[in-house]
């Protein structure tokens, strides 16, 4: 039976139900969807590496923290910067998949390019892509698409990042109708001081239910627009290249059909926006993660101590074969994810929220085994570990800082569980709403249905049963460890952080290996087992280690771990008293 749109895999899992149809069959490569857009792909591709070798200077961007004007112009010449608007508007209209793997290599090459035309692209354009009317495309986009000028997206303020719902900047309409006034700040907008466009966020005055409330509205600024300054720009740990600003509207005047969809939905265009970007990140991360383990290969091979290369000792080979397998799984995970954003009628927020998270851990990792590979020459420059290392850091905390992501996967997840348990389903909405989880797919449900299973009923190679044996009743423990929890902990549940974090990441690692497992048998069926060798072991060695964590994690659920997490509480308590560490030094006192 085909599953329902809007139906999420995520979700399903923590129902204990396996919605197989949205991984089996994997996903055909791009070649086969499209051969235009496979063709335009490779180009970009390959421009990106002549210019790597010709125009990309990391090491120069890092070191005086900026992008040329030369560089960001080729980019426009070869269409890096209209690679998400329509045909009609002069840019590429590559499809999620399509851009997803040109911001891959993009972010194999330099972090700071990435996030400039990540930011220009995936978020400032985009805005007006998905919210735009007609009459904003027809203006804003084709000079975009050019690179006339960049994009921004300006939501996180001083007082407010990950609780974005409550932003303070306010947009007071004129009495005449004819335009807004925003008051506030925004901090670290990529691209805000020299974009010509930017996609902000305010608060507006709204009926609802009979009562005037505050809700966030979505508006389109231009820097001629009064009262618009650009505060300064701040000084980072990574991706140095790329510039973020601080924005001051002081009683900007931005005019009425400026106001990007509509008043009091500005939150949905937020949350629209940043889903879909969560792909391109999770690609970016496995781009710069593929570039790190060549680094290691190399380096690895080159340098001889106690008379072997590095590469001979079994410690870096493990460390080879773990980020391998991540890569799989990673890369896996990006296939099913960016097909389900291209379908378009499905919910894949979750899967991006999973596939963001674990890129993101798994850069960063990688770059630091790298370093530690590279020894006192990954710590130093001139050599390019640092500040890999550097770059990877930022991708943990934006776009969704991964704590929040968790919560926003858990609390998702235990949903339908929950709306069983009338208060419980009620004290979700708030967390829910804050998260931005309510409105769109987002509000779509599991619904078992005939012919739903908790299994994965599919044909699969024999070599792959006992992953489908392990993942199945992962599944099942999943399912029966949601419904424990919420019982247990009823309302509670919505502030049980700990609890909720082992759930989000019992099926980050349940969607990775259904990701793993379906790609596996997609190239078992292309080109026969024995030309499928390596991924098999590189399929059997992640789906062991996501087993392992899984059953880490569903163990930590017991209600005996609670007594652990009250010990954890109370340290955190008296950390929080003493401001710090809090136990008199071991040799001397101060
Ligand atoms: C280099 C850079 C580029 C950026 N680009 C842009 C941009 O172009 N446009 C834009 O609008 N914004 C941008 N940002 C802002 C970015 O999105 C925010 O930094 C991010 O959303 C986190 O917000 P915050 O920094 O205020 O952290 P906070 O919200 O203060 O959170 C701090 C930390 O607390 C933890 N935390 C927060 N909430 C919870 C919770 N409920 N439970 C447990 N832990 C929690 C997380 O670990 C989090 O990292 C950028 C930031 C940087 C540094």
């Amino acid at each position: 039976m085909a599953d329902q749109p809007s139906s999420s895999f995520t979700r399903g899992i923590f129902a204990g139900v396996v919605l197989d149809s949205l991984l089996f069959p994997y996903p055909r490569a791009l070649d086969e969807r499209s051969t235009d857009e496979a063709r335009t792909v490779r180009r970009l591709i390959k421009s990106l590496r002549e210019m790597e070798h010709d125009l990309i200077d990391s090491a120069k961007f890092d070191e005086e923290e900026t992008i040329p004007e030369n560089v960001i112009r080729a980019f426009a010449e070869a269409g890096f910067l209209g690679l998400t608007i329509p045909k009609k508007y002069g840019g590429l209209e590559l499809s999620s998949s399509a851009y997803a793997r040109v911001f891959e290599t993009l972010s194999s090459i330099d972090g700071s390019l990435a996030v400039l035309v990540g930011v220009h692209c995936g978020l400032g354009s985009k805005a007006i892509v998905l919210h735009g009317n007609d009459e904003q495309k027809e203006r804003y986009l084709p000079p975009l698409a050019r690179g006339d000028f960049l994009a921004a997206y300006a939501l996180t303020e001083p007082e407010v990042g990950s609780d974005a719902q409550n932003i303070k900047t306010t947009a007071m309409l004129a009495k005449d109708g004819s335009h807004w006034r925003l008051n506030g700040r925004k901090i670290w907008i990529g691209n805000g001081h020299r974009a010509g466009v930017i996609a902000t966020f305010a608060q507006a005055f709204v009926e609802r239910h009979g009562e005037t409330v505050q809700r966030m509205t979505a508006f389109l600024i231009r820097p001629d627009m009064p009262g618009f300054k650009v505060v300064g720009t701040v000084h980072k740990l990574g991706i140095r290249g790329s510039t973020q600003a601080e924005l001051s509207y002081e009683g900007m005047v931005v005019p009425a059909d400026h106001l990007l969809g509509a008043v009091g939905r500005g939150f949905g265009v937020a949350v629209h926006v940043l889903n879909a970007g969560r792909l391109t990140l999770a690609a970016g991360c496995t781009g710069a993660t593929k570039r790190s383990l060549k680094h290691m290969a190399t380096y690895a091979e080159d340098r001889v101590q106690f008379g072997h290369p590095l590469a001979d000792f079994e410690i870096t080979q493990r460390k080879f074969s773990r980020i391998a397998s991540e890569i799989y799984a990673s890369d896996s995970m990006l296939g099913i994810l960016a097909s389900l954003v291209d379908r378009g009628d499905i919910d894949f927020s979750l899967e991006a929220a999973c596939a963001k998270v674990f890129a993101s851990e798994m850069v960063w990792r990688a770059a630091d085994d790298m370093v530690q590979l590279a020894g006192g020459r990954g710590y130093v420059k001139p050599y390019p570990y640092e500040r890999i290392l550097r770059d990877s850091r930022i991708n943990r905390i934006f776009e969704g800082a991964n704590e929040v992501l968790r919560l926003f996967i858990a609390l998702n997840g235990i949903q339908a569980p929950a709306e069983a348990l009338k208060e419980v389903g009620s004290a979700l909405r708030r967390p829910l709403r804050n998260l931005g989880l309510l409105g769109g797919f987002a509000t779509s449900r599991v619904k078992l249905r005939l012919g739903q299973t908790s299994t994965l009923d599919i044909e699969l190679h024999n070599r792959l049963k006992k992953h489908k044996e392990f993942f199945e009743k992962h599944v099942a423990d999943l399912g029966s460890a949601t419904d424990r929890i919420v019982i247990r902990h009823r309302e509670k549940i919505v502030d049980s952080e700990l609890m909720l974090e082992r759930l989000a990441d019992m099926a980050i690692d349940l969607f990775a290996t259904a990701a793993v497992i379906a790609r596996t048998q997609n190239l078992i069926d292309e080109r026969g087992l024995e030309q499928c060798e390596h991924e098999i072991a590189l399929c059997d060695l992640f789906c062991l280690e996501a087993g392992r964590r899984f059953r880490e994690n569903r163990n930590l659920l017991d209600s005996r771990e609670e007594d652990v997490d009250d010990g954890r509480r109370r340290i955190a308590g008296a950390v929080r008293n003493g401001k710090g560490y809090f136990v008199t030094d071991a040799i001397l006192e101060e």
